[in-house]
């Protein structure tokens, strides 16, 4: 069987070829090619130099920004075809990028300078798979190793630490005993890489079928990333509903909840706030009131350390924030919730609880038939388009001015009381319904400045 190369990039290596360099496909895509799944897409060494290969890349268009290193992203079609001139690294001095690289023209140096036997393999139409470290082996038996020794390699670029968790995560391989110990032993050295870096690979990871095995086995690189974790490994929570400890019930929530990075980033820190908020009775038994707020400032500190984007920051939070919150299932409690929430972020909410009551003990199963009913309110109040949110009143914050009320926080505080007003049935969301409660409902002290604008 050969490697079925898309057209595409085909034209691309046709093309170096005619320029007499010789191409082939490298990395991931080979390492996709020999477990029989679809590469999602095809990086290309070249046995050129840089100003060879943008020479044979003149006829298609280009984009320069890796050039430094070597790399030039070639757009043929549809595809961006990354080709990377094969090179060897000189030493690194601070574990992250050599200090010069030479561009030899060597596919088996270029092989050498990869980081896992699986990842070091190329393709040629001629010779099928070119493997020199041993990588179709490993990966038919699942395994995870370093190209040579693995401490020399993780000391020239520590980024392959949390690469080599994200692999085994993504793959489900075991990482090899000597690369594990290497990990194991060095990964202080990950406080030399750009937190973005780690961030990227941190979602990977987090996002992979074996993440379980991998939070549990190297609890010690989390701890690493994100030291405010450390107290939660071993934290026994002693209580009825749990029976895993913190770091446990943490690792098992990631794995439980669906693939989506914003989901597992809350699951890994929705607990995290538990060491720093439990009190204790005369029995033992614990408690852990307020942690989601102290889980939520932790996530707000240490997504910002990692230099996550605002989204993610904001998402992570707010659904960490309100993991713990229980409506009842009944469409007055469910209007509440929802104002606070929103539509889209009730769903993430309820993954968000399934996955943690799956982690419970047995005690908290009755939670997960509440969650079904309240997903099906949900789904109903969705249909009938119920009004959760300021702008879904019949009256804005115009109308009150044209009632005669000054522009200020009071409108806002008004416009929030008709929203509840309505959620809880109090008042019909419509016009004069809502223009009447104005006239005659209670806000409290406020009212009375209200009545002197008039
Ligand atoms: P994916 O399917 O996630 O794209 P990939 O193996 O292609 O997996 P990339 O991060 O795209 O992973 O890297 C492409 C290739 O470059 C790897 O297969 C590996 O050979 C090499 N590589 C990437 N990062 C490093 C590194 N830090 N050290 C050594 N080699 C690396
Ligand atoms: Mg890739």
């Amino acid at each position: 069987m050969s490697m079925n190369i898309p057209e595409d990039v085909t034209a691309v290596l046709r093309v170096l070829e005619a320029h007499g360099i010789p191409a082939y496909p490298v990395g991931g895509c080979v390492r996709d090619y020999v477990l029989g799944t679809e590469p999602h897409d095809y990086d290309i060494a070249a046995e050129a130099t840089p100003e060879e290969l943008c020479r044979a890349a003149e006829g298609f268009r280009t984009v320069e920004a890796g050039l430094s290193f070597g790399t030039l992203r070639i757009i043929s079609g549809k595809t961006e075809v990354e080709v990377t001139c094969c090179r060897s690294d000189g030493t690194y001095r601070d574990c992250r990028r050599p200090d010069s690289v030479v561009y030899n023209k060597s596919l088996s140096d270029d092989l050498a300078r990869r980081d896992f036997t699986v990842n070091a393999m190329a393709y040629s139409k001629k010779d099928g798979v070119i493997d020199p470290f041993g990588g179709r082996a490993d990966a038919e038996n699942k395994i995870i190793r370093a190209v040579g020794d693995p401490a020399a390699r993780f000391r020239e670029d520590a980024l392959r630490i949390i690469r080599a968790l994200r692999f085994s995560s993504v793959l489900g391989f075991e990482i090899e005993e000597s690369t594990a110990a290497a990990i194991h032993s060095l990964h202080g050295l990950l406080d030399n890489i750009a937190a973005e870096r780690i961030f990227s690979e941190l979602k990977k990871l987090l996002c992979g079928k074996n993440v379980f095995d991998v939070l549990m086995k190297y609890s010690d690189v989390f701890c690493r990333i994100i030291p405010e974790m450390t107290p939660s490994v071993g934290f026994d929570q002693k209580s009825p509903y749990h029976i895993y400890d913190v770091y446990e019930h943490i690792a098992r929530t990631v794995a439980l909840c669906p693939p989506d990075e914003i989901l597992r980033l809350t699951m890994l820190f929705h607990d995290i706030g538990k060491p720093y908020s439990y009190t204790e009775e005369e029995s033992g038994v614990r408690h852990f009131k307020g942690h989601p707020e102290v889980s939520a400032e932790i996530t707000e500190k240490a997504l910002r350390r990692l230099k996550a984007d605002n989204a993610t920051v904001e998402k992570t939070v707010f659904l960490v924030k309100y993991h713990d919150v229980r409506p009842e299932p009944t469409e007055r409690s469910m209007r509440r919730y929802l104002i606070k929430t929103g539509f889209e972020g009730a769903r993430l909410l309820f993954q968000v609880r399934r996955a943690d009551t799956l982690a419970h003990s047995e005690k908290s199963m009755a939670e997960l038939e509440k969650i079904e009913l309240e997903e099906k309110i949900t789904d109903k109040l969705e249909r009938e388009n119920a009004c959760i949110k300021i702008s879904d009143l019949a009256i804005g914050g115009r109308d009150l001015m044209e009632m005669g009320f000054g522009e200020g926080p009071l409108i806002g505080e008004i416009l929030s009381y008709l929203l509840c007003a309505v959620a809880d049935g109090e008042c019909e969301n419509k016009e004069a319904a809502l223009k009447s409660a104005v006239l005659t409902g209670k806000f409290g002290k406020n009212m009375q400045t209200a009545e002197n604008n008039y």
